[in-house]
């Protein structure tokens, strides 16, 4: 037989380590912050800092300098396979979900059903940033078997603390709803993953921002599924962008007085929201906080976590449900299984014509922001030159 220009390419080896993750992810601006790379890590050798500033991910060994791995350079790949940020992860993870690419059309990704939907449960209602579904879910996923445990987000120091978030286990009731709400800073619930393995947990529920929760499908692709294995519930925050801690001290306090230890609640909608311990309520223009967007953010694609089970968001007329859209098989046995035994409540999500217009729109303006440079893959549906807003 003779090889033709038609025969298919021979597939190409994986060899690519820490040196190309920093070159191409990390120094590019494309890096999320996610942790995927450090979860992933079978020498330990990436760091991370939760701090203003930081949320990227830095070699812990100095004999090659910062950018070059010695186990990477005998053979470790592990990190680059994680990272849902290096070249072709958007068709690698769709093709593990859905066996399939999205298409130009399917802007805020692979779809089954598109739902509003809220908690039964008043205090779990009332406590949720929306609708209180992904609390619901947790619980629900808890009390039946599904998870034994739940990577979220939570305060440090409790609600007497700073407004700082962090990643944290929640493994029952009241820690998941201890977790509940939104913060818009970033909190990489990924990192919580060893105190999850540590305390024996097997069954792990990750919630996250759409940069999250591609991790998974992504490492299942790239054949280093032994990490993601524990996680077997993927749920997903629809998110344009996270801010810098920074944004309290800098604009909240030094400019409204708003101190972020008194900060009780915050949402944002079309404005930001605040509301204080001491009963006040506050609007600051979004405009305004733009300068502290986190450098992670500005070339994120995707508004919509397109690799969760389930995604969910709080747009539209509808603000007291939570948006819905559910993924895979699992997603919908889970949210047919709450509607069943009564613990949440649905209604189709074109009851509401205007969110699914503002969701089309938020992940037009997020895909445009993929720069042309980076793998092209991720720009299906793009026209060339089509510019971000950021
Ligand atoms: C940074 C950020 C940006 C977002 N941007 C948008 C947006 O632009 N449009 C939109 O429609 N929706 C956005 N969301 C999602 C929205 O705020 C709600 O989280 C979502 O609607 C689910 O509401 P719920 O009532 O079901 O969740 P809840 O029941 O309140 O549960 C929320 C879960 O999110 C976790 N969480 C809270 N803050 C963080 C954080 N900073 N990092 C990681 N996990 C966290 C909590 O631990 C909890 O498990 C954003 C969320 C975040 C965290
Ligand atoms: S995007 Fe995530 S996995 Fe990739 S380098 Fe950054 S922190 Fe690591
Ligand atoms: S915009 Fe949201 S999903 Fe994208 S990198 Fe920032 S925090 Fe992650």
């Amino acid at each position: 037989m003779t090889i033709t220009e038609d025969a298919p390419a021979a597939k190409e080896r994986w060899t690519f380590q820490w040196k190309e993750l920093h070159e191409e992810v990390i120094t590019s601006g494309l890096c999320t912050g996610c942790a995927g790379c450090v979860i992933a890590c079978p020498h330990d050798v990436i760091g991370y800092k939760h701090e203003p500033g930081q949320y990227k991910p830095f070699h812990l060994e100095d004999e090659l300098g910062p950018d070059n791995c010695g186990h990477g350079e005998k053979g470790c790949t592990s990190c680059t396979r994680a990272c849902p940020r290096f070249r072709a992860w958007e068709p690698q993870a769709d093709e593990h979900l859905f066996g399939r690419s999205r298409t130009a059309d399917e802007v805020f990704g692979v779809a089954k059903d598109v739902l509003l939907v809220r908690a039964a449960d008043d205090h779990v209602y009332e406590t949720g940033q929306d609708g209180g579904l992904v609390s619901a879910i947790l619980i629900w996923a808890l009390e039946n078997g599904y998870i034994d445990g739940a990577l979220v987000s939570g305060l440090e120091g409790g609600s007497d603390g700073g407004w700082k978030a962090r990643p944290m286990v929640a493994t029952n009731r009241d820690e998941v709803l201890a977790g509940a709400g939104s913060r818009y800073t970033y909190s990489a619930n990924t990192i919580a993953y060893d105190e999850a393995r540590d305390q024996g947990l097997s069954n792990l529920a990750l919630v996250g921002m759409s940069c999250q929760t591609s991790i998974g499908p992504v490492m299942w692709s790239r054949k280093v599924g032994k990490v993601s294995k524990p996680i077997k519930l993927n749920i997903g925050l629809l998110c344009s962008k996270s801010f810098d801690d920074s944004l309290f001290d800098e604009l909240f306090a030094l400019k409204y007085g708003l101190q972020k230890d008194q900060i009780q609640k915050m949402n944002i909608k079309g404005v930001f929201q605040v509301w204080m311990k001491d009963g006040s309520y506050h609007e600051i223009n979004l405009k305004e906080c733009h300068a502290w967007t986190r450098e992670g953010c500005n070339h994120c694609p995707d508004f919509a976590a397109e690799h969760a089970d389930i995604s969910t968001g709080g747009i539209g007329d509808a603000t007291d449900w939570t948006l819905t859209i559910v993924r895979t098989d699992l997603g919908r046995e889970i949210i047919m299984r709450m509607l069943q035994d009564g613990v949440i409540e649905a209604k189709p999500g074109d009851s509401d014509p205007g969110a699914l217009k503002l969701l089309r729109t938020l992940a037009e303006r997020s895909r445009a922001r993929w720069p042309e440079w980076a793998a092209a893959e991720v720009r299906v549906g793009l026209k060339a030159g089509a510019k971000a807003d950021h």
